[in-house]
């Protein structure tokens, strides 16, 4: 989906708050923008994880009931080219969905460690249904390979996570999730950008309004796009007419390659590989700002796992390191198509896990370092006290937000620096020890 606002907001477009952890904490789809330093600044395309919620938001009280809000948004859609009749038919017996406003506001506390993510994400069954798909649909992926340049491993391997390839596309009715979230949700200026959206996706006749169903977030389809990514990106594959991402999966596969087009994919490279760091190395090199060639990398002493191949051509490519769970676990050089898939859902986790996905459908993407599995993710409220801790120790941490973001990853960095520590930013419960007895 371009954005998973349910698993996150579907709305690439939302400003990801990035903290891997959060992303982890997903079940499906991490969800909160990851802390991994890769995922950019930038507003996501796709998909966006909802912010952080802060205390006081779950107090949000509406100043005006749903009606009173209704009719003052309505003046707003016709003023931006939406009919009566349209905007009338979307709202016939709208009400508020007050499930929606409990995931908008929902803080999870506890998060899933990246392996176990990755382990739902991979799983042996996801990866038979892949391999079947993509001798199924074989004509129409080589058809879309042609035109847009996307690998077809990695066309099915975001329709297994986005929607197990059409299975779940969430069954909530969007215009409601929307108005809800536009209503009393935390972010009401995106969500009612993405309700003029799907507005004009029903004026413009591409679905019904009984038809148009997504996440709680508004994601829609099997690629769970946002409206305003669906209106930009969304593509008539099967030339009925009508651009149905929900039933057609050549609608479907083609939107998802045309956005990962958009989102800079480019044709024939690979989306990075294990590598493996020695030690002493300078972690502060691993974050997604660093950005140096394959060969520069290896000059620093990034070398593969004894008997994986350099894929050819890659020496000049421009890669990041990621350390998907710190300097103790598996360590990856991603490249430019990485970050292509980031626009679909700013999550490193989520972006591996396309990935490794893909490459699993050819039975290969198994990793071979090993995961740091007695070094459990902090809970939000460890996250919150380590925060306060770095800052009160000199180390700004930030809004003590439990987010863990660039600043607070930097801060990270410079605690474990002046422990002696390799400084690769990831929150530890060993860190947490050492801040609250100095
Ligand atoms: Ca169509």
């Amino acid at each position: 989906m371009p954005l998973s606002l349910s698993r996150r907001w579907p709305l690439r477009q939302l400003t990801a708050a990035s903290s891997l952890i959060l992303l982890v904490a997903c079940a499906q789809h991490p969800t909160a923008a990851d802390a991994l330093p890769l995922a950019p600044a930038q507003p996501n395309p796709v998909v966006t994880l909802p912010i952080a919620p802060t205390e006081a938001s779950a107090e949000i009280q509406p100043l005006q009931t749903f009606a009173q809000w209704q009719a003052g948004f309505r003046e707003q859609a016709l003023q931006a080219g939406i009919s009566p009749s349209t905007f009338d038919r979307a709202f016939l017996g709208v009400t508020v969905d007050v499930d929606v406003i409990k995931a908008d506001r929902s803080q999870p506390e506890f998060s899933r460690p990246v392996w176990e993510y990755l382990e739902g994400a991979l799983s042996p069954v996801r990866v038979r249904n892949g391999k079947a798909l993509l001798e199924k649909h074989a004509e129409l992926l080589a058809r879309l390979e042609q035109r847009y340049g996307v690998d077809r491993s990695v066309l099915v391997s975001v329709w297994g996570m986005e929607s197990n390839f059409g299975q779940f596309q969430g069954n909530k009715s969007v215009i409601r999730s929307l108005a809800t979230l536009a209503y009393e949700g935390r972010r009401p200026a995106f969500a009612q950008a993405q309700l003029i959206a799907a507005l004009q996706i029903l004026q413009n006749g591409d679905i019904q309004p009984d038809a148009m169903r997504g996440s709680w977030a508004g994601a829609m389809g099997q690629t769970q796009f946002i409206p305003t990514t669906y209106n930009t990106h969304a593509v008539d594959f099967d030339g009925d007419g009508r651009r149905d991402i929900w039933s057609s999966s050549a609608d479907a596969l083609a939107s998802t390659a045309h956005y990962l087009q958009s989102s800079g994919w480019k044709r024939g490279e690979p989306w990075g590989f294990e590598v493996q760091v020695p030690t002493g190395f300078d972690f502060w090199l691993a974050d997604g700002s660093q950005r140096k060639t394959v060969a520069e990398w290896l000059q620093l002493g990034v070398t593969l796992p004894p008997g994986n191949p350099l894929p050819s051509g890659s020496q000049q490519l421009s890669a990041a390191l990621l350390l998907p769970a710190g300097a103790r676990g598996p360590a990856f050089l991603v490249l430019d198509n990485f970050r292509a898939i980031l626009k679909y859902n700013n999550s490193s986790s989520y972006a591996l896990a396309v990935s490794l996905l893909a490459e699993r459908f050819y039975n290969s993407g198994f990793i071979r370092g090993n995961w740091p599995k007695d070094d459990l993710p902090l809970s939000r409220s460890e996250r919150i006290e380590l925060q306060t801790l770095l800052s009160a120790r000199q180390f700004d941490a930030g809004t003590a937000d439990g987010i863990i973001g660039a600043n607070t990853r930097k801060a990270i960095r410079s605690a474990q620096q002046s422990l002696g520590w390799p400084a690769d930013g990831y929150p530890t419960h060993r860190l947490l020890e050492s801040l609250r007895s100095r």
